[in-house]
């Protein structure tokens, strides 16, 4: 497994937000976490990120433990986060907030996506390249953010909710991105509240309920299950 984690556990002030979380994301695969608002999908991509402390358990990426490592450490070892709600340097323009991304490249960077593929992938921002990112509407500032981790040629990608707050057309646009990223190769660990969405794209995909894992399979044998169906699907 490229990304193995081992129960992992994780309390806000003591309250257990994820307790015994078990995943793996392997080379070349898309994998999603689904669960409903709550149930520790955020935690559980901040503790991978080195951005909240383990409680315990453990974290090995290409087969060096990463548990409790500083986010600096392991963004360097080819771990891209997107984080939720997409934090761009608003007061920049969008190719400062892209240059910002080519500046933090791993050493050791095989470099897979430059300028040119990146507006390859999005059109839309090769338009606004001179505008502030702050002014950007909510689908493009996703695909600035997008954008921004894959110019830092990650290993992996961690991305949290892309598709939240856009309107359908716009969540059609990320979402095929998305597809596209993972046949140039690179894995994914996907958060989303949309389920159905996420099911159809993942190889493999994780229920987390309450903080722990419910539920694992392949996409397609979950968007059959009828748990799922009843509690994420809405049929
Ligand atoms: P959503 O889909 O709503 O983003 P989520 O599955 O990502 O939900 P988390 O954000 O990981 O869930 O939250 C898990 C639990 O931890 C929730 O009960 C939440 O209230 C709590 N929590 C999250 N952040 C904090 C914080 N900074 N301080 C205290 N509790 C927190």
């Amino acid at each position: 497994m490229m990304l193995d984690i081992d129960k992992i556990c994780f309390g806000y002030a003591g309250v257990p937000a994820i307790t015994d979380v078990s995943l793996g994301v392997n080379a070349g695969e898309i994998v999603a976490l689904i669960g409903a608002n709550g149930a520790g999908k955020t935690t559980t991509l901040r503790c991978i990120s080195g951005l909240l402390p383990l409680g315990s358990g453990t974290i090995r990426f290409d087969g060096d433990e990463i548990s409790s490592k500083p986010s600096h450490f392991i963004s360097r070892a080819g771990i891209g986060h997107v984080l939720e709600g997409r934090h761009l340097f608003s007061h920049l323009t969008v190719r400062e907030n892209l240059e910002l991304g080519l500046s933090a490249q791993a050493p050791d960077a095989q470099m897979r996506h430059s300028l040119d593929d990146i507006f390859g992938l999005f059109p839309r921002i090769r338009e606004r390249q001179d505008q502030k990112a702050g002014t950007l509407s909510g689908g493009e500032q996703q695909m600035v953010a997008m954008a921004r981790s894959l110019l830092a040629q990650p290993k992996l990608l961690l991305l949290d909710e892309p598709s939240m707050g856009l309107a359908p057309t716009v969540v059609d646009t990320i979402f095929e991105v998305i597809s596209e990223v993972v046949r140039s190769g690179l894995p994914i660990l996907l958060v989303e509240q949309n389920a159905n969405r996420a099911l159809e794209l993942a190889d493999r995909a994780y229920v987390l309920e309450v903080g722990r894992i419910v539920l694992s399979g392949t996409g397609q044998e979950l968007l059959g299950h009828d748990d799922v169906r009843r509690s994420y699907l809405g049929r």
